[in-house]
């Protein structure tokens, strides 16, 4: 076995993936075979490099390495088989070698679109009952005259550096590295005559109108996603997403919690004592009676099963809580007082109830003192 690979990347033995991931990164990019033709120790250290890192970033293996010195599936090469993270990283690097714009190692390989995040504002009753919104989405399409390749129809030609395979390979021994075609980013192919439409960009900005369904339900702070309406990916890539913040505008009289509908229903004191029957208009503008029964007492709360919002997900259907709010007269007539007070004068523990018999008791015998 070569020499140990922690030495190799000049990293400890504790080291982070990523300060491994870095330690080799710069090893790759010193000792790579395109900057050192001919070198053949520079290859060697490259491929040592290699190896190290195709051991200790894979947690399984570098486990086995830490307890072993080795890895158990050992091919002979020292458990180097050139794994998908190994490409990955390679691609990476390569993009560092042949694009400095940095932009281009990324641009050649298919990457999703970005997402669009919009917010609309929406009724109380709307977010209750749903609603269909129309938007006005500005987002990046693929050009549809060259379908996101930039070049005019029939305008493409065979790259002339790689030939059409895209890719190079290089062979070090045993190993050997496949480097994307800078020039055709791969694809083998090259524009001879760019798109009319979009200038050879591919792409395209335009302002489309999209139909939203707003589910009813739908609370304040939720958002909607509707998956491929975001910006186009780039090459052949799949679109992002468009989310829809949904803001909900505060109602006069309702309120929400969860799926349940809060409303204070205002009573006079008459009202609360003899009781009565009132009405009120429910979101949907119908109307419910709701009765208010002699001797209603302060903080009473009427429940309306199965009239508040329904969930969202589509099951079930919250509350209506009615919270009685009991008025009490500020100004009184001469004669209305009258009447009061020889209410007061009548009054006796009865009239309160049994439960509040000894309460009264116990006020009576207070004042009087
Ligand atoms: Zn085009
Ligand atoms: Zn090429």
């Amino acid at each position: 076995m070569a020499r140990d690979y922690y030495e190799v990347l000049g990293v400890n033995r504790n080291a982070t993936d990523i300060e491994i991931k870095k330690a080799y990164r710069i090893l790759a990019m010193k000792y790579h075979p395109d900057k050192n033709p001919g070198d053949k120790e520079a290859a060697e250290k490259f491929r040592e490099a290699a190896e190290a890192y195709e051991v200790l970033c894979d947690p399984d293996k570098r486990g086995q390495y830490d307890r072993y010195g080795r890895v158990l599936d050992d091919n002979g090469m020292g458990g180097f088989s050139g794994g998908t993270m190994f490409d990955d990283l390679l691609g990476d690097v390569f993009g560092e070698f042949f694009g400095s714009s940095g932009g281009r190692s990324r641009a050649r390989r298919p990457s999703r679109g970005s997402s669009i995040e919009l917010t609309r504002e929406i009724s109380f009753e709307e977010s209750v009952f749903g609603t269909e919104t129309e938007l006005d989405v500005n987002k990046t399409e693929n050009c549809p005259r060259c379908d996101g390749t930039g070049a005019e129809p029939g305008g493409l030609k065979t790259c002339d550096t790689c030939h059409g395979a895209g890719v190079f390979t290089q062979r070090q021994g045993f190993f050997s590295v496949q480097t994307t075609c800078p020039k055709c980013r791969g694809t083998g192919q090259m524009i001879k005559e760019h798109c009319t439409e979009c200038s050879g960009s591919g792409r395209k900005k335009t302002l489309k109108k999209l139909k939203v369904k707003i589910p009813a339900g739908i609370d304040d702070g939720m958002a909607i996603r509707v998956s491929g309406e975001g910006n186009a990916g780039a090459n052949g890539g799949p679109s992002g997403d468009l989310l829809l913040h949904i803001a909900v505008t505060p109602h006069k009289h309702f309120r929400r919690k969860k799926n349940d509908l809060y409303l204070d229903l205002p009573v006079t004191v008459f009202d609360a004592i003899l009781g009565t029957e009132a009405e009120i208009t429910l979101l949907d503008g119908t109307a419910e009676k709701v009765k208010i029964k002699p001797g209603t007492q302060v903080g009473e709360r009427i429940t309306l099963k199965g009239k508040g919002v329904p969930a969202v997900q589509g099951y079930g259907v919250g509350n209506l809580y009615v919270d009685l709010r009991i008025m009490m007269p500020t100004k009184l007539s001469k004669e209305q007082k009258e009447i009061f007070e020889n209410l007061r004068g009548e009054a006796d523990s009865d009239m309160f109830g049994k439960s509040n018999k000894s309460l009264w008791e116990r006020m009576k015998e207070f004042f009087k003192n």
